[in-house]
């Protein structure tokens, strides 16, 4: 049967008035199964009026009712947590386990904004001059936005509205149209943990509602995760427009692996780091950066029976669970497998092919393993976003690192040694957001902030963490002195303290 996801406005879910439609497929059989509503520009105008409404009343809720209402939420998505992972892997493909997992790694945003009287404090300082005192606080910037990608249906927004919400914003979701069934039912639970009405709406669409959010003075911030085109024109547009914001983009994540490297280690780090998810992670490794012939010929040999060896199929109801489940859509299946075409035409070693791997209409492609790619080649260059690996071979450690350096994209980076005086090196010298020593996908904990480099980003402020806090309120700073201290009489010089 198939379902229709319509608007969570006002603390309800509300049949949206649109006319258009997109299809929501189950990437495992490539069928139709539901339909998303893409609601109409007004619809979204009404959504940021009662977003506008709901926030002055939550603003003045004390932070630690706040964090109240999001211990419930935290409690009633681990109640939930098998039915919501199946509904991820319902809509984006990806096995059951990694679903789990991607909420797992969600739930610490909440977990980390539980703490939010803690992380508002401020500062404050006595005696700044005599009978005067200083102090700063965090207020909450109004009306926040969040467009989130297909990629982490769960994650991506848990990285956004618990630290939104926790500050005292009101806030509006706008999900990746391609499963946006998540984004409603986690509004569900946090109306059913007692969030009240308004202050979370969830409005689904395309560029049409992107763009009210972007454009209308009645929103103050924008947080976005998506592709380098999508996240440069929603900075440029929403800042034009005045608003903070913060826009989290695409990527090339390269791994070093050093001669002195633990080679088997090295192996499965990359099998989990480029194929897990299907590839499409904005953190998975999709070039490994091999220094040395004897190195790379020894990795390649351990990799490619592995990448052969993957078990490819649905990510629900196999046992045991596959290891990789299908791509988003028929169409990013059509882009994966041109990028592999295009990679044996300009001349790479194609170790192994994953074009052959199909089942029935589903979204499936197999692990691709290449071999001998150099960095003039599309494939090395652009973000395939699929289980497509790049072995790039290096001569010495400079050059890895100066190709690393030179990729437009600087999201994460790994690099495995045994060495610690190369791993300290490279810690500092990368020009790269996210960094792991031995660790492939170095995703900071939630009580840091998530954020790459150059063209993995636009604005200034990361994702949760310290900087999740800062993006989402407003330092006020209060210099205070009492009545007594006035009696002096009016001063015309540049005030300073005494
Ligand atoms: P996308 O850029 O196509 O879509 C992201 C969001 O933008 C969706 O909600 C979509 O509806 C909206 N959108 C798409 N086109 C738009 C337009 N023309 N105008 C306004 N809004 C538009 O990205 P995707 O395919 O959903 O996700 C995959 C991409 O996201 C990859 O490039 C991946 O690297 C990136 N990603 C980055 C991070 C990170 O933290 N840097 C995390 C996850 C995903």
């Amino acid at each position: 049967m198939e379902y229709r996801v319509t608007n969570f406005i006002n603390g309800e879910l509300k049949a949206s008035h649109s006319e258009r439609f997109a299809a929501i497929f189950n990437p495992a059989t490539g069928q139709q199964q539901g339909q998303v509503a893409l609601a109409s520009a007004a619809e979204c105008s009404e959504a940021i009026a009662i977003a506008e409404t709901a926030f002055v009343a939550w603003s003045q809720t004390p932070p630690l009712v706040r964090a109240r209402v999001l211990f419930r939420f935290k409690e009633l998505m681990e109640l939930h947590r098998d039915e919501l992972a199946e509904l991820i892997s319902r809509e984006h493909g990806k096995v059951f386990s990694d679903a789990q997992g991607e909420l797992t790694r969600g739930l610490e945003v909440v977990e980390f904004a539980c703490g939010i009287p803690h992380l508002l404090k401020g500062e404050h300082s006595l005696n700044v001059g005599r009978g005067v005192d200083s102090y700063s606080m965090m207020q909450p910037v109004g009306v926040c936005a969040g467009i989130t990608p297909f990629n982490f249906p769960a994650m991506v927004p848990l990285w956004m509205f618990p630290v939104a919400l926790a500050c005292g914003n009101s806030f509006i979701l706008k999900p990746s149209e391609k499963d946006p069934s998540l984004a409603l039912r986690m509004a569900e639970l946090l109306k059913q943990a007692g969030l009240p009405d308004g202050v979370l709406n969830v409005v689904n669409g395309d560029k049409e509602v992107v763009d009210v959010l972007l454009t209308d003075p009645r929103v103050a911030a924008v947080s976005f995760v998506g592709s380098t085109p999508i996240a440069e024109y929603i900075y440029a547009t929403a800042s034009a427009h005045g608003k903070r914001v913060q826009a989290l983009g695409g990527a090339k994540n390269h791994m070093v692996v050093m001669p002195d490297a633990d080679l088997e280690q090295a192996v499965s780090a990359l099998m989990g780091a480029a194929y897990g998810a299907a590839g499409e992670r904005c953190m998975a490794i999709s070039v490994a950066v091999v220094v040395g012939e004897t190195t790379a010929d020894a990795l390649v040999a351990k990799l490619a029976p592995l990448v052969e060896a993957l078990r490819v199929g649905p990510g629900l109801g196999v046992v045991p669970e596959n290891e990789m489940g299908p791509l988003i859509s028929r169409e990013h299946l059509a882009k994966v497998r041109g990028y592999v075409d295009q990679g044996v035409a300009e001349g790479a070693l194609l170790r192994v092919d994953g074009r052959g791997v199909s089942q029935g209409e589903g979204y499936y492609i197999g692990g691709s393993l290449f071999d001998r790619v150099n960095p003039e080649m599309r494939i090395y260059r652009e973000e395939i976003f699929g289980p497509v690996l790049a072995i790039v071979r290096a001569p010495d450690y400079e050059t890895a690192l100066q190709l690393i350096n030179e990729h437009e994209y600087g999201n994460g980076t790994a690099i495995f040694t045994g060495d610690g005086d190369t791993a300290r090196d490279f810690t500092t010298r990368v020009q790269v957001g996210m960094v792991g020593v031995n660790v492939p996908i170095p995703v900071p904990m939630a009580f840091h902030s998530f954020g790459g480099w150059k063209r993995s980003i636009f604005g200034p402020l990361n994702m949760h963490g310290p900087d999740g806090v800062r993006f989402y309120t407003k330092m006020k700073t209060v210099t205070a002195r009492w009545p007594q201290s006035l009696r002096a009489g009016a001063e015309f010089a540049m005030p300073t303290m005494k």
